[in-house]
C-alpha cells in the first residue's frame, strides 16, 4: 500500500478547506485502481477543536453529545459538497431570478446502530428532508463476524444518494457489512461519513467498496488489539449514551 497526498494541501497553503487524497490507499487489487475511493479529512479548525474536546476522557456525556451534534453539522457540510444543483425560477420580493436548488437525486441517511444515531441527529438538522434508514449489526463472539439484527431503509434506495453514518471506522467490518446490505437493497451511490477512521478500516473499505467515498474528521494511528481506535476517543456509543 502507498499513500498519495495532494502536496499543495499537505503544505497547508490554505487553498482547500479539506485534505483530499485520491486513492489514499492503493490496494493490491488492480481493479480498485480504476475506481478510486476519495478520502476527505475535514481539517477545519472548529472541527479539530471540537474533536479534541470529544477525545478528552474528562468530557462528560452531555457535552460529548452536544459536541457530536455540532461537529456532525460541519462534516455533513463536506459530505454533501458535491451534490448537484439545478436552476429554478423564483420570485424574490424584488424581481424574478434563476436560483440554484439541489437537483435530481434525493438523499437517504442510514445510521449504523447504535453510535450512528449520534451523527444522524446532527446531519438530519442540516438536511431535514432526507429519508432515514437504520442498520443494526452485532459481532458474533465466536466468528467475530457482524450479524444483522435490524434493517429498515427507504424502499427506493436506488434513486437516492445514500450517506451511511457511523462515528468510528475501526476494523471496518461492520461498516463494510452495512454497505453490503445497502447495496443488496439497491443502493448504487453510497458515501460513508464518520468522525474518526483507522488506517485499517479505510483499507478494508477501499478493498470491499472502492466506489464509496469516506469523509472523516481525522485518521488516527492504528487499532488496539481489541479493535479500538488509537488514540481515538474510546467507545463512541458508551460516551454518547453514558453506558459502560
Ligand atoms: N467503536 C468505538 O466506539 N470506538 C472505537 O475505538 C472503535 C470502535
Amino acid at each position: 500500500m502507498s499513500r498519495r497526498y495532494n502536496p499543495g494541501v499537505m503544505q497547508g497553503n490554505g487553498t482547500l478547506s479539506k485534505l483530499q487524497f485520491c486513492t489514499s490507499i492503493v490496494s493490491s487489487n488492480p481493479c480498485n485502481w480504476l475506481n478510486p475511493m476519495t478520502l476527505t479529512i475535514v481539517d477545519h479548525p472548529l472541527v479539530q477543536h471540537k474533536l479534541s474536546l470529544m477525545r478528552d476522557k474528562s468530557t462528560p456525556t452531555n457535552q460529548f453529545r452536544q459536541l457530536l451534534r455540532e461537529i456532525s453539522h460541519l462534516i455533513a457540510y463536506e459530505v454533501t459538497r458535491d451534490l448537484p444543483l439545478e436552476l429554478c425560477d423564483i420570485e424574490t420580493p424584488m424581481r424574478s431570478m434563476q436560483a440554484p436548488v439541489l437537483a435530481g437525486k434525493k438523499l437517504a441517511l442510514v445510521s449504523i446502530l447504535r453510535a450512528g444515531n449520534g451523527l444522524l441527529d446532527g446531519v438530519l438538522e442540516l438536511i431535514p428532508s432526507a429519508r432515514v434508514g437504520f442498520v443494526g449489526l452485532y459481532r458474533d463472539e465466536e466468528t467475530l463476524q457482524p450479524v444483522q439484527y435490524y434493517f429498515k431503509v427507504p424502499d427506493d434506495l436506488q434513486n437516492r444518494v445514500v450517506i451511511a453514518v457511523d462515528p468510528m471506522l475501526a476494523t471496518g467490518n461492520s461498516s463494510v457489512a452495512a454497505i453490503d446490505l445497502l447495496k443488496q437493497a439497491g443502493a448504487r451511490n453510497v458515501k460513508f461519513l464518520c468522525l474518526l477512521a483507522a488506517p485499517e478500516g479505510i483499507a478494508r473499505m477501499q478493498e470491499a467498496h472502492p466506489d464509496v467515498d469516506i469523509t472523516t474528521a481525522a485518521v488516527d494511528d492504528c487499532l488496539s488489539d481489541i479493535g479500538y481506535i488509537l488514540p481515538g476517543l474510546g467507545d463512541a456509543g458508551d460516551r454518547m449514551f453514558g453506558t459502560k
